[in-house]
C-alpha cells in the first residue's frame, strides 16, 4: 500500500470545536478589506518556515498579523506528498535569476529555486533533517553571540519536533537516535521514512562510505546529536508519521505550525497573496539610531492599490535570505551611500544589510546509472524511498588526509586582507579573518568539511556532495525600488581559493565511492565516464574543471542580515534586534552568520522558537 497517502483535516470547525473547547480559529484571507478595522501587535513578515512557527507563538497570547506574498495552498498534493518527485511544480516554486556566477573558463547564469506559499521553502524542499554542530554553534557564539551556544540553543530545536523513533527494521538498517537529543511534543514531525526499505543500497552505501574515507567514517548514534562530524547514518526528514493510520506526510512549516486543529489560534490572521512593499518608521533621530518601527505597507501581489497595517509592539522580519534584506533596503535601511545611489532616503545606515550572503555548493550532476543484473527494487526501494538514504559528513581528515586539519587551519588562518577584500560581499576584511579563523576552529572540533548523500532514482543511484561551511561571501542588492522586481543575489560560489579546494576533494571521494565494491557492483560499468564525472586519477585541473562547470547551488542561502556585532558588518543582535531599531526583528535564514546548519530546516524552527522566546520576554517586561 502506498504510505504517503494524505490525511486532509478541516482546519477549523467551529462548532464541534466550540464544544471541545477548541474553537479558536485562525483566520486566512487574501482580503484586506475584511481587516480595515483590525490592529494587531505584532506583524510577521512572509509567511514560511520561521515566519509562522513564530507567529504561532506569539499568537497564543497575543493579536499577530502574517504577510505572505504567495498563496495557501493547503491541499496541493504535489506539495504535500513526500513521495512527490522532487522538483515538481507547484505554485509553491519560484526561482531568482543568480548574478552571473564563476564557471569554468567563464561566468555561468544559475537560478535558485525558493518557496512562496505558507510554508514557504519547508512547503517544497527536500525534507532532509539535519541540525547544527556542536562545533558550529561555539562558532556562532563565538562570533559575538552569547546565548547562541549549541547547549542553550538545543532545547530550542527539542521545542519544535515531534521526534518518530526508527522501528526495528529502520534501526537494523543504520537508523538511529538518542532520545536525549529530541523532542516529543513539539509541531514538527521528525521521522526516518515509512517504510525505510532499499536494503541493497543502504548496505552498499555504509560499506563503500568506509572503505573511502578508510574506516574513519563511523555509524552516528545520532546525526542530530551536535557531534555528526566523521560519523554516517540514515537519514531523517521533515514528514510527519501518523502511527495509527501508517501514513506520511510533509511536515512543512504549514502543516506543523498553522494547519492542524491543535494550533489554531483566536489572535492570529494570515493574509496571503500580498507582498510587503516598506516597513514604516517613525523618527529616525538625528543619529539616526532608536528607530521605531511603526507597521507595513502592503499590497496585491498580482499589483494593485496598498494598504497600511499598524504593529503596536514589534515587526518580525522573516521574508528569508534573498527577500528580507530586499525590503530592508527599500525601507531605507541599509548601506546610506547605496540606498542614496538608488534615490532612497536612508533611515538608518547599516552597511550590513545584503553583505555577508552565502551558499553551499552542491555537485549534483552525478547519476550513476544502474546495472541492468541489479535487483533494481531493493536497490530504489520500488520508488517509495525518500532521498537521502545514507548521508556521511567527513571532516577535514577524513576528506583530505591525516594533514587535513592542519591544511585547512593554514589556509583559513592566513588570509591576508587583501584576498579578504577580494571576497565580494564583506563590509570590511576584519569579517572575514574573523569567520574564517571561526571555521577553522570548528573544524578543530569536528565540524564535517563535506556532506555526502546517496539517493536512489527510478534507474540509477544519485551520489551527491555537498561543502558545508563555505567562505565565499556575496550579496543581496535591490537595483529597483518596485517590490516587484528581484534583487540581485550574488552568491560568488567558489571565488576564495579554499572553497575550491574542498569542493574538488568532494567531487574525488565521489568518483573514488563509484569504482568502490559493493557499491560500484550496483552500477553499471565505467559508470564514471557515462556520468560524465572525473576518473580517479584525474589531475587537480581537470576536477577544478568539472566542479566549475556543473556545481549547482546548495539552496541554503544565509547571512544577508546576519547574527554578529555591528562593527564586523552585523544586522541583528543576539535578541535578534536589527541594530539602531528599537523594535524591529529578524528571524529567517539571513541571520545565520555561518553556514553552520549542513541543511537549514530543523536550525531554523531553533532559531524560530528561540526569537518567538526573546519577543516574548520583552513583552512580558513591558507589560
Ligand atoms: C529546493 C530546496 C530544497 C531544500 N532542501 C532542504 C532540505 O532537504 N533540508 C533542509 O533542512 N533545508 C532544505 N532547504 C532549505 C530550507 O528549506 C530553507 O533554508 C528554509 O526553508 C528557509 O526558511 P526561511 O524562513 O528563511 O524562508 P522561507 O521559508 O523561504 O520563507 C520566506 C517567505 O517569505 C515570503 N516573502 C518573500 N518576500 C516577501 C514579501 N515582500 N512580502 C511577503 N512575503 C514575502 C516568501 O514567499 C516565503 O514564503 C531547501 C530549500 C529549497 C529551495
Amino acid at each position: 500500500m502506498r504510505q504517503a497517502a494524505l490525511i486532509f483535516i478541516l482546519r477549523c470547525l467551529p462548532l464541534f470545536f466550540t464544544l471541545l473547547g477548541l474553537a479558536d480559529c485562525t483566520v486566512i484571507t487574501n482580503d484586506t478589506a475584511s481587516l480595515v478595522n483590525s490592529s494587531f501587535e505584532y506583524i510577521v513578515i512572509g509567511g514560511g518556515t520561521t515566519a509562522l512557527a513564530v507567529a504561532n507563538r506569539l499568537a497564543v497570547n497575543h493579536s499577530v498579523l502574517v504577510v505572505e506574498r504567495g498563496p495557501d495552498l493547503v491541499n496541493d498534493e504535489a506539495i504535500n506528498d513526500p513521495f512527490t518527485t522532487f522538483g515538481t511544480p507547484s505554485p509553491c516554486h519560484f526561482q531568482i535569476q543568480l548574478a552571473p556566477q564563476m564557471g569554468f573558463n567563464g561566468s555561468r547564469m544559475i537560478p535558485m529555486t525558493y518557496g512562496s506559499c505558507l510554508g514557504g521553502s519547508s512547503s517544497i524542499n527536500t525534507m532532509i533533517g539535519s541540525r547544527p554542530t556542536y562545533a558550529g554553534m561555539t562558532a556562532v557564539e563565538a562570533l559575538g553571540n552569547p546565548g547562541w551556544g549549541w547547549n542553550e540553543f538545543l532545547p530550542f530545536m527539542q521545542k519544535s519536533e515531534t521526534f518518530h523513533p526508527p522501528n526495528p527494521t529502520q534501526h537494523a538498517e543504520g537508523a538511529n537516535f538518542l532520545a536525549v537529543v529530541h523532542g516529543f511534543d513539539g509541531p514538527v514531525g521528525v521521522s526516518f521514512a515509512q517504510p525505510l526499505v532499499a536494503p541493497t543500497l543502504q548496505d552498499a552505501a555504509k560499506n563503500t562510505t568506509n572503505t573511502v574515507f578508510e574506516g574513519a567514517v563511523a555509524l552516528s548514534p545520532d546525526m542530530g546529536d551536535g557531534f555528526s562530524g566523521g560519523h554516517y547514518s540514515s537519514y531523517y526528514h521533515h514528514i510527519h508519521f501518523n502511527k495509527t493510520l501508517q501514513m506520511d506526510r510533509r511536515s512543512s512549516s504549514a502543516w506543523s505550525y498553522l494547519y492542524p486543529q491543535t494550533e489554531q489560534r483566536a489572535g492570529l490572521t494570515v493574509l496571503v497573496g500580498h507582498r510587503i512593499n516598506t516597513i514604516s518608521t517613525s523618527g529616525p533621530s538625528e543619529a539616526g539610531e532608536n528607530i521605531t518601527v511603526t507597521g507595513v505597507l502592503v499590497e496585491p501581489t498580482g499589483g494593485g492599490s496598498s494598504s497600511a497595517f499598524n504593529a503596536s509592539r514589534e515587526v518580525v522580519l522573516s521574508a528569508g535570505a534573498l527577500y528580507s534584506p530586499a525590503i530592508l533596503q527599500r525601507s531605507g535601511i541599509g548601506n546610506a551611500t547605496f540606498l542614496q545611489s538608488l534615490g532612497i532616503e536612508p533611515v538608518l545606515d547599516l552597511p550590513g544589510v545584503g553583505a555577508n550572503f552565502q551558499d553551499q555548493i552542491l555537485l549534483t550532476n552525478v547519476s550513476f546509472s544502474i546495472a541492468p543484473s541489479a535487483n533494481i527494487t531493493n536497490i530504489t526501494g520500488g520508488g517509495e524511498v525518500l532521498l537521502a538514504v545514507v548521508v556521511a559528513h567527513p571532516t577535514a581528515i577524513d576528506t583530505l588526509g591525516p594533514n587535513g586539519t592542519s591544511a585547512m587551519n593554514a589556509m583559513l588562518r592566513n588570509i591576508s586582507a587583501e584576498q579578504a577584500l577580494s571576497t565580494g560581499g564583506i563590509v570590511g576584511s576584519k569579517t572575514l579573518t574573523t569567520q574564517a579563523a571561526l571555521t577553522a576552529d570548528a573544524y578543530e572540533i569536528d565540524h564535517p568539511l563535506i556532506e555526502i548523500f546517496y539517493t536512489p532514482g527510478p534507474t540509477a543511484i544519485n551520489v551527491w556532495a555537498q561543502s558545508v561551511l563555505p567562505l565565499s561571501r556575496g550579496t543581496i542588492r535591490i537595483n529597483s525600488t518596485d517590490p516587484s522586481v528581484d534583487p540581485i543575489a550574488d552568491a560568488q560560489y567558489l571565488t576564495t581559493e579554499v572553497d575550491m579546494v574542498v569542493a574538488v576533494a568532494a567531487a574525488r571521494k565521489v568518483s573514488s565511492i563509484a569504482v568502490t565494491p559493493p557499491f560500484s557492483d550496483l552500477l553499471v560499468e565505467n559508470a564514471l565516464a557515462e556520468a560524465g564525472v572525473p576518473q580517479v586519477g584525474a589531475t587537480d585541473e581537470e576536477v577544478s574543471q568539472w566542479v566549475l562547470s556543473t556545481y549547482t547551488p546548495g539552496t541554503h542561502p544565509i547571512g544577508s542580515n546576519s547574527m554578529m556585532p555591528r562593527e564586523l558588518g552585523g544586522v541583528v543582535s543576539p535578541e535578534l534586534l536589527v541594530y539602531g531599531t528599537t523594535n524591529l526583528r529578524i528571524a529567517d535564514a539571513s541571520i545565520v552568520p555561518l553556514s553552520v546548519f549542513p541543511h537549514t530546516t530543523l536550525g531554523l524552527y531553533g532559531v524560530a522558537e528561540k526569537a518567538a522566546d526573546m519577543i516574548l520576554q520583552t513583552a512580558t517586561e513591558n507589560l
